[in-house]
């Protein structure tokens, strides 16, 4: 199933993210994660495309698999900074081929000594264009609540939003977020700027410092004072840092539901006990 028709007839939707294998001994790992969280009966499962293309085969694979094994729409995600427009086309049409029906369209963060070629796809509305004229997709794009680290600034980056969803983006994923007033004021920001297709809230459950201080510091991602409490806090004591972050994401989506946020994307770093957690948390309101 397309995600615009389910984002159409659904009132609300909870999806997950999951991470493809870079080698064929973590494939089986991987799939069985995916297998358990197949069980929490997510709308859809999106599928994550690995920096530099490293995953051209098993996102693919994986997404196959979410789609016609385990029968929930997949999202494969696919950026174009590191590919070819031929090599696009070719996975565009492997991904077709194997009955997949949703793209997520992505730049992808620039490489080393990145210069423009006329061969690659330079933004990613560029890529959904291009999607859009192969045909047979859902196409959704990503988004930045607290702005792109490389936007010029958060008025430049918006239009360049709405540049994708006038190329055809028919939803925005967002960029994890702490603080849901910044999802709120950037929500309030995009519908002015006529943006108006639906927007999924990435929540990230924190269950790992290291790990959460490295990505905030690459995408510029806010940390409010008491989320750093509570990291400080548990930091070294992993089972208690993980109860606390499935607290606080469970927090964040009731704060997010009760303030008619209605599509909900988890980040659950292959991790089905943390996604199951919070499913359990939330049984009575998702
Ligand atoms: P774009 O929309 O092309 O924007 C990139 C930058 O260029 C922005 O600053 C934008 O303001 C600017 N810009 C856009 N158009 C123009 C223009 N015409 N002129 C000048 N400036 C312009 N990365 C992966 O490698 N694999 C993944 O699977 C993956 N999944 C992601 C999922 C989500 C939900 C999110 C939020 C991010 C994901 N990323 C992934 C990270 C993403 O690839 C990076 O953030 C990347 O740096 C930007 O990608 P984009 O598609 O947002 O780019």
């Amino acid at each position: 199933m397309k995600i615009s028709e389910q984002l159409k007839n659904k009132s609300r939707t909870t999806s997950f993210e999951v991470f493809p294998p870079k080698n064929d001994a973590a494939y089986a790992p991987v799939e069985a994660a995916v297998d358990t969280l197949s069980g929490f009966q997510p709308d859809f499962i999106s599928v994550t495309y690995g920096a530099g293309g490293g995953t051209s085969v098993n996102t693919p694979k994986i997404a196959a698999h979410i789609q016609n094994d385990l029968h929930i729409p997949a999202l494969a995600h696919l950026t174009c900074a590191s590919s070819s427009k031929q090599e696009i086309e070719r996975i565009v049409l492997d991904l077709k081929a194997k009955g997949i029906e949703n793209i997520l369209a992505l730049r992808g963060d620039l490489p080393e000594n990145y210069a423009p070629d006329r061969n690659h796809y330079q933004y990613a509305s560029e890529l959904v264009t291009a999607l859009r004229e192969i045909g047979g997709f859902s196409v959704g794009a990503a988004c930045y609540p607290e702005g792109h680290v490389e936007a010029a600034s958060p008025e430049a980056d918006l239009e360049h939003l709405k540049e994708k969803v006038d190329c055809g983006a028919e939803f925005l994923v967002t960029q994890m977020f702490f603080d849901n007033t910044a999802l709120y004021s950037f929500l309030y920001r995009a519908l002015k700027k006529g943006i108006d297709v639906p927007v999924l809230a990435g929540i990230m459950p924190v269950i790992n410092k290291r790990q959460i201080a490295r990505s905030c510091a690459l995408s510029g991602t806010t940390l409010p004072s008491r989320f750093k409490v509570m990291i400080d806090k548990f930091s070294d004591n992993p089972e208690a840092l993980k109860q606390a972050g499935i607290a606080y994401a469970t927090e964040q989506i009731i704060d997010l539901i009760a303030n008619g946020v209605n599509g909900i994307h988890i980040y659950t770093m292959n991790r089905p006990e943390v996604a199951g957690a919070i499913m359990h948390n939330l049984s009575s309101i998702l």
